[in-house]
């Protein structure tokens, strides 16, 4: 894949209604995307995937959902006020701002000018709560889900009763006024996390980390990422962050080259410990049999939600001959795509019509799938406008259904092959197809 590519999906995602510029008529806001009718059933399925198997699969998982905004003092024992800055350089020609850690050398990528030594930026984005701008109302927009997890440990853990090793597992929108921008929504200043904190007895770091590394990357292959894309890069320990006792991200081979789509980390008792000093309350967990009071430490395993539906978008992104036409097609795992069936009649004809809508309520009263009816233009560029979005079957009506047989086909995305079914087996065989 190559930067074409890139560019091909992104038009794509456009032109189908999946993703947006944020704000286009007005110019549109740098880093900030709005996501279409395909793509917000793309996302909520990707989020739906994650949460199913991480928490509605396990039965040592529960799941919060915390404000967005926090205690500023949070954000202090976090280390975020301190710590979360990235080294800026300046051009002192073009002005432009470039993260210290993506530039070779002295000279400013775009203009070739001079750089400014590297300052500090914090990425967190203010904002003041209440009517008066003063010092004592300034909170922070959240940069990760995490801190409101860790807060609440305490809360979970009594009002569920559970033990480590368990989770506390969080989907949520977080903020950061990044200064590398660019890449479609790789690298967004308002994006959505998929994060989990997994709370074990210390003696069971390593191994938990070990688990949730496989679990991650088994995720993204279980909804349909080629392997070989796929790699997970191991920190070197001058890498890591002030947290962190070993992190490993899990990478994805874009057109524009490896980029991080998850980051598992093993953070040790840090987290609990901050908030312990900062808030004065205990957080550490009594276990019985020991006799013992402790901190537990923590797993994270951490994803964005843009991120991951990039890497589901890209990897089924596929363009192929047949019969000498070119067709693109969305080969998104079945779970994954926005639409599951289309139904669509051969053509707008008064006899078709009224059979087609007849088999879309049975279709979509099964109540299970998102269905899409469609009659404009020709069958063959509505099966390709299907192949484009990605809808792994459509359901044909013709002459033969209303004349002969009360049969209809349904032709799979994949394989383009055509089954004919009678109606009356029409949900059996979709749910077959579809499980
Ligand atoms: P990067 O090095 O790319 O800035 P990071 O190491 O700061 O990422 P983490 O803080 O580990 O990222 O965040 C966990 C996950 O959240 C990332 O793996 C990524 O999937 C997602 N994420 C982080 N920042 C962004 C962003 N600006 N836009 C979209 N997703 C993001």
């Amino acid at each position: 894949m190559s930067a074409d590519d890139m560019e091909q999906i992104v038009s794509l995602a456009k032109r189908r209604g999946f993703i947006f510029q944020s704000s286009e008529i007005y110019g549109g806001l740098a880093s900030t995307y709005d996501y279409g009718p395909y793509g917000v059933e793309l996302r909520r399925n990707v989020k739906e995937a994650w949460w199913r198997e991480n928490v509605r699969e396990r039965d040592d998982m529960v799941g919060l959902d915390a404000a967005i905004l926090m205690d500023p003092e949070v954000w202090v024992a976090s280390g975020h006020v301190e710590g979360f800055n990235d080294p800026l350089v300046e051009c002192k020609n073009c002005h432009q701002r470039f993260r210290a850690d993506h530039v070779e050398g002295k000279a400013c990528p775009e203009c070739s000018g001079e750089l400014t030594e590297a300052r500090q930026f914090n990425l967190m984005f203010k904002t003041t709560l209440g009517p008066v701008e003063e010092e004592g109302s300034i909170a922070y927009l959240r940069p990760e889900t995490a801190q409101g997890i860790f807060v609440n440990f305490a809360n979970v853990q009594t009002t569920t009763r559970r033990k480590p090793p368990f989770g506390i597992a969080q989907i949520g929108k977080a903020f950061r006024n990044e200064i590398t921008t660019g890449n479609f929504i790789f690298r967004m200043r308002e994006f959505e996390q998929m994060e989990i904190e997994f709370f074990v007895p210390p003696e069971e770091g390593l191994s938990w980390h070990a688990h949730w590394k496989e679990a991650r990357l088994a995720w993204f292959e279980r909804f349909g990422v080629n392997p070989r894309k796929l790699r997970m890069r191991d920190h070197d320990p001058e890498e890591l962050a002030h947290y962190s006792q070993g992190t490993s991200d899990i990478e994805y081979e874009f057109p524009f080259g490896w980029g991080e789509i998850e980051g598992v980390a093993h953070r040790g008792d840090f987290d609990l410990r901050q908030h312990q000093e900062h808030s004065g309350k205990p957080l550490t967990y009594f276990d019985p049999e020991k006799n013992e009071h402790y901190l537990p430490h923590v797993i994270e395993p951490s994803v964005g939600v843009d991120r991951a539906l990039l890497t589901f978008l890209v990897d089924a992104y596929e363009e192929e001959e047949v019969r000498d036409e070119k067709r693109t097609v969305l080969r998104l795992h079945k779970d994954l795509a926005p639409i599951k069936v289309a139904v669509l009649p051969l053509s707008r004809n008064e006899k078709l019509v009224p059979k087609a809508r007849e088999v879309l309520d049975i279709v979509r009263g099964n109540g299970a799938w998102f269905v899409e009816y469609d009659d404009a233009q020709s069958i063959g560029r509505r099966y390709r406008r299907q192949d484009e979005i990605g809808t792994p079957l459509c359901v044909t009506v013709d002459f033969q259904t209303v004349e002969e047989d009360n049969a209809v086909t349904i032709r799979d995305r994949d394989t383009m092959e055509q089954i004919r079914v009678p109606i009356s087996n029409l949900l059996t065989s979709l749910s077959d197809q579809l499980s």
